[in-house]
């Protein structure tokens, strides 16, 4: 099977490349190997110079770039522009600081010296989703590299002109040859890569079941994996929240990508004394979402990714109303061909519904009511899924204490939509994953940590 673009605004194929077969991908493994050991023997300051020149590369190209995730999988402009600023960034923090986050340690023992030093593990192969088709590779390709690692990419099969496009940007970048290669490879051969010989460690990120799939393969090689799977973030209004900062912060979160993000804000979860204010507020917000073409400035909604995600995310907007759940605003399939959903608005949300369960990967925001504060971060813990949560309240040093003692997911923010930063950890707990990318702990996830003793 190619891998196929199809424009999400029209429903029309744009290209179409050919998959790698797994023997091909057998021999970009194998070159991986090969190169990577020459790649960690120049040091950090020649690999510093090429993710230089990798995010000089993304800069000299935002337009293009922006335009072509617009035209593969529906993101807005201005949305793609600031994605490749930030993969830039990206690049250029690991060039800056991985000879530090990497630096030897020593520890006091009996020896004459003894501490730890940080080695490459050598390929990791990175299975990749289409919503952020450029940022979710290099925020984890930028540390592997600097690492020293060689990278091996088999991204979603809608997105073959950013795949190659990334290719591009890492031979343009002055890579050595074969150390960083992507594949069009099926999904249904990934296992088989996966226990080839040349493949050392696996990270994901997508959904939960093709995360299941993949780290149970990696399990039974007994090959190190990261996960980075779904998300249905709460944003918590607590009773002294300022309500209009909330609601729109909290709809920002909401509609970012399309609503396809998985740290997105996907439940509202709101005290009652605040619940009725809170939804008009929200609906003022989203009647100002301006739906169209990801191609002109002032869209603010493009079209989802995939028509049949489209169609997911409407069966489980129905099956929650049939439970209970009222449409304030949206709800409806709109007649035109394209992956298209409007802004929609859920309330009464509750137990039992998806949109209560589920990860809504769409535009559709989901307000549940609670009693009080204490009810709200019940609620907000009430799912197996743990990647984000958000905390509104004008009580910043309480914020703070609830935001690291009570809500359980991998990033708590307070008075601020969660978001993803080259400084900061990311990862979940739960069924939203393992491991972290980013900061210093990302770069410390594709290394062995080997002890060295001297006596
Ligand atoms: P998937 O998780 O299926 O796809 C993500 C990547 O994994 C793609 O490269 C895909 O390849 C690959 N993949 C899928 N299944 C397997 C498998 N069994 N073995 C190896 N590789 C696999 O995402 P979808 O596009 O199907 O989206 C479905 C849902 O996933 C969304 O509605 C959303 O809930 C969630 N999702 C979450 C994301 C996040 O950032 N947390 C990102 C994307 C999706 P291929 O394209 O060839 O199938």
């Amino acid at each position: 099977m190619p891998y196929v673009a199809v424009d999400p605004s029209t429903g029309r194929e744009l290209s179409r490349i050919p998959s790698t077969t797994l023997a091909e991908a057998r021999l970009a493994a194998a070159r991986a190997a090969r190169v990577a050991p020459e790649w960690w023997a120049t040091g950090f300051e020649e690999r510093a110079g090429r993710l230089t020149a990798l995010a000089a590369a993304l800069r000299a190209q935002v337009e293009p770039l922006a335009r072509r995730m617009a035209l593969e999988m529906g993101k807005p402009l201005a949305e793609g522009r600031s994605e490749v600023e930030k993969c830039a960034w990206v690049c250029e923090y690991y060039a800056e600081h991985a000879e530090r986050f990497l630096a030897p340690q020593s520890a006091e023992t009996e020896a004459v010296r003894s501490g730890w030093v940080y080695r490459p593990l050598g390929v990791v192969l990175a299975v990749m989703p289409w919503n952020f088709p450029l940022w979710q590779f290099f925020r984890f390709a930028a540390p592997a590299l600097m690492a020293g690692n060689g990278v091996l990419l088999k991204h979603a099969s809608s997105v073959p002109g950013c795949a190659a496009d990334i290719q591009s940007l890492l031979d343009e970048a002055g890579l050595p040859d074969g150390l960083a290669s992507v594949l069009f490879l099926e999904s249904s051969d990934v296992g088989d890569l996966i226990d080839d010989r040349h493949v050392h460690a696996v990270t994901l990120t997508g959904s939960v079941p093709a995360g299941r799939s993949v780290a149970e393969r990696a399990g039974r090689a007994l090959k190190k994996t990261v996960m980075e799977l779904g998300g249905s973030d709460a944003s918590v209004v607590l009773s002294d929240a300022d309500l209009d900062f909330a609601a729109a912060e909290s709809v920002r979160s909401r509609l970012i990508n399309n609503g396809q993000s998985c740290i997105a804000a996907k439940r509202f979860v709101v005290v009652d004394e605040l619940h009725d204010a809170f939804v008009e507020r929200v609906l003022d917000e989203l009647a100002q979402v301006v739906m169209g073409s990801p191609l002109d400035d002032e869209t603010t909604l493009g079209p989802m990714a995939r028509e049949e995600l489209r169609d997911e995310l409407h069966d489980q907007v129905r099956k929650s109303v049939k439970a209970g759940a009222k449409v304030r605003v949206g709800g409806e399939v709109p007649d035109r061909p394209g992956a298209w959903y409007p802004a929609t608005l859920l309330t009464e949300v509750g137990p039992g519904m998806p949109a209560y369960e589920e990860e809504l990967f769409g535009p559709v925001a989901a307000v549940i009511r609670a009693r009080d504060d204490d009810d709200a971060l019940r609620i907000a813990n009430d799912t197996d899924f743990g990647l984000g949560g958000a905390i509104y309240t004008a009580d910043l040093a309480r914020g703070e204490r609830l935001a690291a003692d009570r809500l359980h997911a991998g990033a708590c923010f307070v008075n601020g939509l969660v978001r993803s930063d080259p400084r900061l950890p990311f990862g979940g707990i739960g069924i939203s994953g393992y491991g972290r990318e980013l900061s210093p702990l990302g770069i410390r996830e594709f290394v062995n940590a080997k002890t060295v003793w001297v006596g």
